[in-house]
């Protein structure tokens, strides 16, 4: 039998063949497999961001392939692996970062995107990064992609500006298009089937209907532009009839949901309901640290784990200008020849953090962090063991450490504790947790961003 080394390379081998390079390079190639007993097969992969993408993404390819070599795996652990790794900002991957193209395809303008009513390969389930907000609208299209026209017709998308609804319909549209390419998908924005249905009307031009009606695969983008407009609306509910009617699939976007979208007749929303609406929303931190570290990696830049976790700290909007100020980031830095790290960052997203450490007094560390859990700093200093006043109270001790390389007898005499090893014991158990728990991340990022505003 192979060795448990020798099995994983082989997976790995063929697993490289299946996914992009850019992708392979960001997700499987720092893995190992731990442990390859049947029953406790555990993965170790490069970092947190990294255990969910498995989980979701690739979870039963990676179990077939496995399969495949002789292990029958039911479930898989993936872990974080501990051994020493890189974080540092590494220029020199050249070796593995993917060909200039993959990174010239990301950046995008909106006007670019309102003009565009092809597929456009760029846009694929690889390279689409998954987490709690919009898993269900992954998987669901994952579903349509490789059974359309059965399950889940028409599918609705919706949700804000710059979350991911385009990138995904056209994934559907892609992958159907790779798997079978005779299939007819067309892919359309709103506004452009409105202009089209216009000029049919106005200029009497044929070849509207059957423009609409002969596909396998209608993808819709931005329906609610739809709204207030009852011809297009009474065109568009006979196209949707036609194509429902002959098992073909429809995936419609728009950044509210059906019931919400003002003026749309009656029989179109309940045709809309038919299906399956899905919202996406705003990727919570840890996906769009994901989605960072994935997106630098394609450019061949690993950044640090400061950086990403700044830029994520500080872009909260959408997906689009999370991806905007990475790329300025990292123009910025090859322009200057400087690294992208969190000073660049910073000078660049503005939100600096103008004072440095010395600045800061342990005082306010302590009143920041209570505040920031709304206790008061009496109860943070008390005696008191409560849950919601020790893990405060143990971030406050972390913070003390960490911005005011404070020594443990004084870290524990600011909060109120006599002994010293409460100190050690409240630091190492953040460190830890901040490795393993986003929650935390979070609020040790965000607590810091208040303190050095
Ligand atoms: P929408 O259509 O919802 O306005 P887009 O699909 O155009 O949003 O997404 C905006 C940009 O963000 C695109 O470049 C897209 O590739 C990227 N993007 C959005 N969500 C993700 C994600 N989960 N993973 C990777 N890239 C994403
Ligand atoms: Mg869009």
């Amino acid at each position: 039998m192979a060795t448990t080394h020798s099995l994983w390379q082989s997976v790995l081998g063929e697993i490289e063949l299946s996914v992009s390079h850019a992708t392979f390079a960001t997700w499987f190639q720092n893995t190992e497999l731990l442990d390859d007993n049947e029953d406790n097969i555990t993965i170790a992969v490069p970092n947190v961001f990294a255990i969910r993408q498995f989980q979701i993404k690739y979870d039963d390819q990676v179990k077939s392939i496995l399969k495949k070599n002789g292990v029958d795996a039911k479930v898989i652990n993936y872990v974080v692996n501990t051994k020493g790794k890189k974080t540092v900002i590494n220029r020199e991957t050249t070796k593995t970062a993917p060909p200039k193209e993959e990174f010239m395809q990301l950046p995008q303008t909106r006007t670019e995107q309102i003009a565009s009513n092809t597929l456009n390969p760029r846009y694929s389930f690889d390279n689409f990064i998954v987490g709690s907000s919009n898993d269900l609208a992954y998987t669901a299209c994952h579903t349509v992609a490789n059974s359309p026209g059965t399950k889940y017709n028409p599918l609705f998308l919706y949700g804000g500006v710059g979350l991911g609804k385009t990138h995904l319909m056209q994934a559907v549209g892609n992958k159907i298009k790779a798997t079978d390419p005779s299939a007819r998908i067309l892919y359309i924005n709103t506004e452009t089937f409105t202009k089209e249905f216009i000029e049919m009307i106005r200029f009497k031009k044929s070849g509207f209907s059957e423009k609409y009606r002969n596909v396998d695969v209608l993808i819709i983008d931005d329906m609610q532009f739809i709204a207030g407009k009852e011809k297009v609306q009474e065109e568009f509910f006979h196209t949707f009839n036609a194509l429902h009617q002959a098992n073909k699939q429809i995936i419609i976007s728009s950044d509210k949901p059906p019931k919400s979208i003002p003026t749309l007749t009656e029989r179109l929303r309940s045709r809309f309901e038919w299906g399956m609406a899905i919202d996406i929303q705003m990727p919570d931190f840890e996906t769009r640290c994901a989605i960072i570290e994935a997106k630098a990696n394609l450019s061949g830049i690993t950044l640090g784990k400061e950086t990403v976790e700044y830029l994520a700290a500080n872009i909260k909007t959408n997906v689009r200008e999370l991806e905007g100020a990475l790329n300025q980031l990292l123009a910025y830095a090859e322009m200057r020849g400087i690294e992208p790290d969190i000073s660049t960052a910073e000078g660049l997203i503005g939100n600096v953090r103008r004072t440095r450490p010395q600045h800061i007094t342990s005082k306010q560390i302590i009143d920041r962090t209570a505040k920031y859990f709304q206790i008061s700093t009496i109860e943070m200093c008390s005696a008191k063991r409560d849950k919601h006043i020790v893990l405060p109270r143990q971030i406050a001790m972390y913070l003390l450490r960490s911005e005011l390389h404070l020594s443990f007898p004084k870290i524990a005499g600011e909060l109120g504790r006599k002994d010293h090893t409460t100190a050690i014991h409240s630091i190492e158990k953040i460190e830890k947790a901040i490795k393993l728990d986003f929650s935390i991340r979070e609020h040790v990022a965000e607590i810091k961003d208040k303190l050095y505003a």
